[in-house]
């Protein structure tokens, strides 16, 4: 059976040498969702795949199906290489951090068009110089929306009262937000504004990193909330977390 190239556009997450002269891929992209690609003898000649190779990168890619899952990479056409990451060590953890939990939380093969836009501009929004904080905050927040796991914000998790100017606690292994009476000692305390801020966050587009200014409160305790619900579907902790971390 003889297959045609296809052609399609994809993130570069990861690159990892193999052998004498290839490298291998893990690719994303919005219609195929996260795939592996082979790319032969990537490494003696330039020419086909120039500076498509690196993390971060966009670029068109033509593949042929390979044995198993792996796509054969014929040639490459570059549309955005994201350079500016690497000028910031901050930026660049970060940045790689994003691409880390998308690789860990997505199944392999199962398409995911919003989260691709979702961390397409986020990149370019902390290439461009964004605030890395918010960012990180928004990214985090829809991406647990997006994949479904969010959880219960403006209400109580188990009784399902809506909260009114009160003090709440928060537990991800309960479902999320708790009323005093519920919670009892489970969960960190959190202030509804908190909850509040996120809820909004969440009716602004996807792709929308500009505008956004928290107070330094609702950045901890946003951090808090995000690492528990993080520690809960999360395989295993990224790596690029604990360099981001240390920074
Ligand atoms: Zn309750």
């Amino acid at each position: 059976m003889v297959y045609f190239p296809q052609s399609c556009e994809a993130l570069v997450l990861r690159h990892t040498n193999y052998g004498e002269s290839d490298v291998i891929l893990s690719l994303f992209t919005a219609e195929y969702g996260l795939q592996k690609g082979f790319a032969k003898s990537a490494r003696k000649s330039r020419k086909r795949f120039g500076a498509v190779l690196e993390p971060f990168t966009q670029a068109v890619f033509q593949w042929k199906k390979g044995r198993g899952d792996f796509w054969l990479l014929q040639e490459a056409e570059l549309v955005n290489s994201r350079i500016g990451l690497r000028g910031d060590l901050q930026c660049l953890a970060l940045a790689s951090y994003g691409v880390e939990l998308v690789d860990l939380l997505l199944e392999e093969g199962h398409p995911h068009q919003l989260i691709y836009e979702l961390l397409c501009s986020f990149l370019d929004y902390l290439e461009q110089g964004g605030d890395e904080l918010s960012a990180r905050l928004l990214f985090e927040l829809r991406l647990i929306y997006l994949l479904g796991y969010m959880p219960h914000l403006l209400h109580c998790s188990e009784c399902l009262r809506i909260f009114n100017n009160e003090l709440i606690r928060f537990d991800a292994n309960r479902g999320g937000s708790l009323c005093l009476d519920c919670a009892g000692e489970s969960g960190i305390s959190i202030e509804l504004g908190t909850v509040g801020s996120l809820a909004r966050s969440l009716k602004v587009a996807h792709q929308q990193f500009e505008g956004f200014s928290f107070s330094q409160k609702t950045l901890q305790q946003a951090s808090l909330i995000l690492n528990q619900v993080f520690q809960q579907i999360l395989p295993r902790e990224p790596k690029s977390l604990r360099f981001l971390s240390q920074l």
